[in-house]
């Protein structure tokens, strides 16, 4: 029973499911065919249509004019948006600007929160979060070559960046750079907050991903600094604490990012079920009646609830005990929702066939674009490495 929320939450949670459904879905095929600047003008609508029922910034306090849930009841409402690739973005909880404002929430100065929080939480404007580079391992982000170097009242910033997702039209990114070359690993960088269009910072190009360049909020850039400068007033937080900082962020993240996974999932079900009871193989049999695809709905469903209990646990010890406290849950739902995730969208294109591969259905798009589940905020193969290492060290 741990797991419940309150019924005035439920109720919420259901007048949600059901704007989604009936505000969001609609948008959802113009979208993944003529991309997110032609429906720019919709998308406002919506937002203000959610904002005006309640539905804005669910995961930040009510101080701070969001709606003021836990974790664990952001991770239903994770759940329910992650059903449409647009529903974070409607209700102003999107990757990358939801951890933007935590961020600046926790760190940011009053001047900081003036200028580059309040227009975010007012969905005004977008960020985007640097921190990998293309030539650093992004699994070890203590290692990398962004510098910003004091020079009086002011950082100079020099470095590249890539997979910086929606810096396209963003207003700001958060940089992270190496401000103390000599200091302990984890305390060599700092975030920098570094407004669009400072001199000596390009947006270079959107990269492609599995053949899609993308735009606007969608998209993936690479960023390149030369001899940048911010005042040092812009630095989020202290001195080389940006690691600290990250890892700050990541706890609650990974909890978004796994129940809008879960969200995807539910959706991909509701899509398979939905074929397979109508489409006919041969007169007056259908595809549900298939030994394999009884198979695949079963194993999907046992997968998809297994894996809720997880994150709902996970974000459950966060809400409780800290992010520290909850690492080894974090990694384990991290890699294990991730390929829960992929195996899913697999069976639901395989059942939808030749459909399965058009953009008439999102599924697609997911399988394309949440491949990279299993790659970022932490590889598959760093999270399962530090949860064993963990485990290995009680037993020796
Ligand atoms: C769609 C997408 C969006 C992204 N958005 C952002 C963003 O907004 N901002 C940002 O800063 N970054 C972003 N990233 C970057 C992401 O965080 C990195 O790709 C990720 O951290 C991995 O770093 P890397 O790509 O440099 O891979 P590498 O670090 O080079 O690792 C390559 C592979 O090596 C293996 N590997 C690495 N370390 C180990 C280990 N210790 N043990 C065993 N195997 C290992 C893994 O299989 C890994 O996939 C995004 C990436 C993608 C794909």
């Amino acid at each position: 029973m741990i797991f419940q929320v309150s019924d005035e939450t439920k109720m919420i949670l259901e007048t949600m499911h059901d704007f989604v459904r009936e505000e969001v879905y609609p948008l959802e095929e113009q979208y993944l065919i003529d991309g997110i600047r032609s429906l720019q003008s919709s998308l406002e609508e919506k937002r203000k249509k959610a904002r005006d029922l309640g539905f804005w910034l669910p995961q930040i306090s009510k101080e701070y004019g969001g709606m003021g849930f836990t974790l664990m009841e952001h991770g239903y409402v994770s759940e329910i948006l992650g059903r449409s690739p647009l529903g974070h973005y409607v209700f102003n909880c999107q990757a990358p600007d939801a951890g933007n404002m935590e961020i600046l929430i926790e760190y940011g100065s009053e001047e900081q929160k003036e200028t580059f929080l309040s227009p975010l939480l007012d969905g005004e404007i977008r960020s985007c979060f640097a921190m990998t580079e293309p030539d650093y391992p992004g699994s070890n982000p203590t290692w990398m070559s962004t510098s910003a170097v004091k020079d009086g009242e002011e950082y100079s910033i020099n470095g590249n960046k890539w997979f910086t997702s929606a810096a396209d039209g963003a207003s700001f990114a958060i940089v992270m750079a190496v401000t103390n070359p000599d200091a302990e690993k984890h305390f060599r960088a700092s975030q920098i907050i570094v407004p669009m269009g400072t001199p000596g910072f390009e947006v270079v190009r959107n990269t492609p991903v599995m053949g899609e360049p993308g735009e606007g909020y969608g998209s993936h850039s690479e960023l390149q600094f030369i001899d940048c400068s911010v005042p040092v007033t812009n630095r989020l937080g202290e001195e080389g604490a940006g690691f600290v900082i990250a890892q700050q962020r990541l706890g609650p993240g990974r909890i978004h990012h796994c129940m809008r996974w879960i969200g995807i999932c539910e959706r991909a079900f509701d899509l398979m079920c939905a074929h397979a009871v109508q489409r006919e193989v041969a007169p007056g049999r259908t595809l549900a009646s298939q030994g394999t695809i009884e198979n695949w709905v079963a194993e999907s469903r046992a997968e998809i609830n297994a894996a809720r209990l997880m994150v709902l646990d996970a974000a459950h010890k966060i809400d409780q005990e800290g992010t520290y406290a909850a690492r080894d849950e974090i990694s384990l739902i991290k890699f294990h929702v991730a390929n829960v995730l992929q195996e899913v969208l697999d069976r639901a294109i395989q059942i939808h066939g030749a459909m399965g591969m058009t953009d008439y259905t999102p599924l697609a798009f997911w399988y394309r674009h949440e491949r990279a589940a299993r790659i970022y905020d932490g590889p598959d193969e760093v999270h399962k490495r530090s949860v064993a290492r963990r485990i290995f060290r009680r037993y020796s």
